[in-house]
């Protein structure tokens, strides 16, 4: 199965996607996470990007593609969950084509719905840990410790692309040019919307309803239940 998981900066993409892809041992591809660790090995991809990153922008398709097709190519038989992939149009038909020559496809597409303005409160307080990547919030789910990772022990911090400017610039991007992502999957019937305004658990129970939903009905005609 091929998920693809769609939603505003700090709608809880990244904290959904891994927490659902260790439970049901699915692949969780996300691609600012390879793109930070790009950015902190000092890759040759990883200097191409920084700036991009840094500014909020989208780094150009060429080399995210490129860096996805290399990942799924590893193992493409695997079931994967995709965060941050698609994020245009272009980034979907170079998916498509990617995924047909192992035949397969983008099976369904959840999208976390949240409001712009309550993206930008949870970024503003979102903490990341550098080293693991787990993520903490300031306020509704701080370290135990100060600046410190209660999973490795690794340096919690902000990310810099939350500072408030580029967040505005990041939400922005996302509501130009991955909007139109959202009709692109619902119009091939395979969108599956979550409110993404709740607890974690919540949103959790709530996607998990979402892909027992599409299991359920993939069997039968092949087609996400639609
Ligand atoms: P968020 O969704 O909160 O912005 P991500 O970790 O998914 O966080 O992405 C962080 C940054 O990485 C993006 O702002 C962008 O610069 C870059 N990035 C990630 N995925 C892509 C992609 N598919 N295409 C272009 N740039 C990407
Ligand atoms: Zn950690």
């Amino acid at each position: 199965m091929i998920a693809v998981v769609l939603g505003a900066p700090g709608s809880g993409k990244g904290t959904q996607s891994r927490l659902l892809s260790e439970k049901h041992r699915l692949s969780h591809v996300a691609t600012g996470d390879i793109l930070r660790s790009e950015i902190a090995m000092g890759t040759a991809l990883g200097r191409q990007a920084e700036g991009y990153v840094k500014k909020g922008r989208l780094v150009p398709d060429e080399l995210v593609t490129a860096m996805l097709a290399a990942r799924i190519e590893q193992a493409p038989k695997d079931d994967y969950f995709l965060d941050g992939f698609p994020r245009n149009l272009r980034q979907a038909e170079e998916l498509d084509k990617l995924l047909k020559r192992w035949g397969g496809r983008v099976d369904t597409a959840l999208f976390l719905s949240l409001p712009a303005s309550e993206a930008l409160k949870r970024l503003s307080a979102r903490q990341i840990c550098a080293k693991c990547g787990a993520v903490y919030n300031a306020i509704t789910k701080p370290t135990r410790k100060p600046g410190v990772c209660d999973v490795c022990g690794g340096a919690v911090v902000a990310r810099v692309d939350d500072a408030q400017e580029t967040a505005i610039q990041r939400i922005a991007v996302y509501e130009k040019e991955t909007t139109p992502l959202l009709d692109h999957y619902r119009r091939r019937g395979i969108l599956r919307e979550i409110d993404a305004a709740g607890e974690p658990t919540q949103i959790s129970r709530a996607l998990e309803a979402a892909l027992a939903d599409f299991w359920d009905h993939r069997d039968g005609d092949g087609n996400g239940g639609k």
